[in-house]
């Protein structure tokens, strides 16, 4: 099996001035970088990557696939689909599926399931706790040698200072970076969006920004102090990227994501009172949207990560204190990227790839990632950064349609996935 990417714009950040290369992959391995007008080698497949860039695959660290236990909202093969039709060669499922993924036999489970799809790569993300109950700690090890490659309770923020220093010690002597969602829930419970102006408006309960910055803050002290790796996930407040900010200053092994609809959206869109705009956490006010795009613009924020969280129709059809948190992400994430943060001149090309897919590699080690360099695993992502389009809900790969870009036209698209020297998707 050869297969010759040729004629595209190759994007490395490991490599930025091999821009005119193309790619040559073998047996699932990137094997050389030739001239285009070198002859490639015989029986070799070529994808004609004219017009388009060329970049190592993208990883999204964070998305929820539902299985097991919600499979009527997602499953592994469904996700993996919407995730290879967005540009995402490989995927890491939260744990909080039912039952929780806090050991090694649901880890495995994850794995064999998407085997079976045989599209994106799945990494899953053990728990921290049993049952993610915030009381007892999972069995960090065995997870990792079953494959899981971080923990974290995402959704239910561990409450306890003294079990999250333990689990980061835990997790640091595992060498498993710590996954954090920030949201200190004493402060945070009830509420609905994000506490300002509009929620006064609108009525509805507020979830301040401290919520999120006291826990940032806390657990990068703990970070300090154990010397653990920690992800802060959908980090969303000024006061959070500030911290993250100083921590890397201050050399605190610290990294950060950002999701697609923090960088797009204020907390006035949920003025209409769409529950396609109920997400943990929430849209924020427009300072808090400035320093997200502030964060993306200067490298405190290291990765774009979906947290493409399914949700069945019926209920998200209730009442906006009543529906679930959370909206599908996977196929809007890089019409978004582009369409607000390539075109609007915020991040380069170079930065988008760094966004997507070398800094993820990075973070939870996946070698033989996040690069296009000869030896590397031939995930590739194929992306026309000049085409228009529309996304669709009715057109979703995914089982659930709760995307509130539905019928919203974009300026640059994945149009092509590579998994293993193998195209999953052509679009
Ligand atoms: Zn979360």
């Amino acid at each position: 099996m050869k297969l010759l990417i040729a004629n595209g714009h190759l994007i490395d950040p490991s490599a930025p001035e091999n821009t005119g290369m193309s790619v040559l992959i073998e047996d699932g391995r990137v094997t050389g970088w030739l001239k285009q007008n070198e002859t490639p080698p015989e029986g070799c497949e070529i994808f004609d990557a004219s017009g388009l860039l060329v970049a190592p695959g993208f990883i999204d660290m964070h998305v929820h696939l539902r299985e097991p236990g919600q499979e009527h909202k997602e499953t592994i093969a469904s996700g993996c689909a919407a995730a290879v039709a967005g540009g995402w060669a490989s995927v890491c499922p939260m744990p909080n599926t039912n039952p929780v993924n806090d050991n090694a036999a649901i880890t495995r489970y994850m794995i064999e399931q998407a085997a079976k799809a045989g599209l994106a790569n799945v990494f899953p993300i053990g728990a921290i706790t049993k049952s993610s109950d915030g009381s007892e700690l999972a069995e960090m090890g065995e997870m990792k040698a079953a494959g899981a490659i971080a923990v974290s309770d995402d959704g239910r923020p561990v409450p306890n200072a003294g079990i999250m220093r333990r689990a980061m010690q835990y997790a640091r002597d595992f060498d498993l970076p710590v996954i954090d969602h920030c949201e200190d829930k004493s402060l945070s419970s009830g509420g609905v969006m994000h506490e300002g102006r509009i929620s006064l408006l609108l009525g509805l309960k507020g979830m301040p920004a401290l919520a999120e910055e006291i826990d940032a803050v806390r657990d990068i002290l703990i970070a300090r102090e154990t010397g653990a790796r920690i992800h802060i996930a959908h980090v969303s407040t000024k006061g959070a990227i500030e911290a993250v900010r100083r921590a890397k200053n201050e050399g605190i092994n610290v990294t950060c994501e950002v999701t697609p609809h923090h960088f797009t959206f204020t907390d006035a869109a949920v003025e209409g009172y769409d529950t396609n705009t109920k997400m943990a956490p929430p849209l924020r006010s427009e300072d808090h949207l400035e320093a997200v795009l502030e964060g993306l613009r200067d490298g405190t924020i290291d990765a774009i990560a979906t947290d493409h969280a399914p949700h069945h129709s019926d209920e998200k059809a209730l009442e906006y204190d009543r529906a679930p948190f959370g909206i599908t992400g996977l196929e809007t994430a890089l019409g978004l990227a582009f369409t607000e943060l390539v075109h609007k001149g915020v991040i380069d090309l170079v930065r988008l790839v760094e966004l997507c897919s070398t800094n993820p590699a990075k973070i939870f080690g996946l070698t033989g990632r996040g690069s296009l360099t000869p030896g590397s695993i031939a995930d590739v992502t194929i992306l026309d950064p000049e085409l228009q389009w529309t996304y669709s809900n009715a057109e979703s790969r995914s089982k659930s349609k709760n995307n509130p870009f539905d019928g919203r036209q974009f300026h640059g698209a994945a149009v092509a996935t590579i998994v293993a020297g193998k195209v999953v998707f052509k679009g």
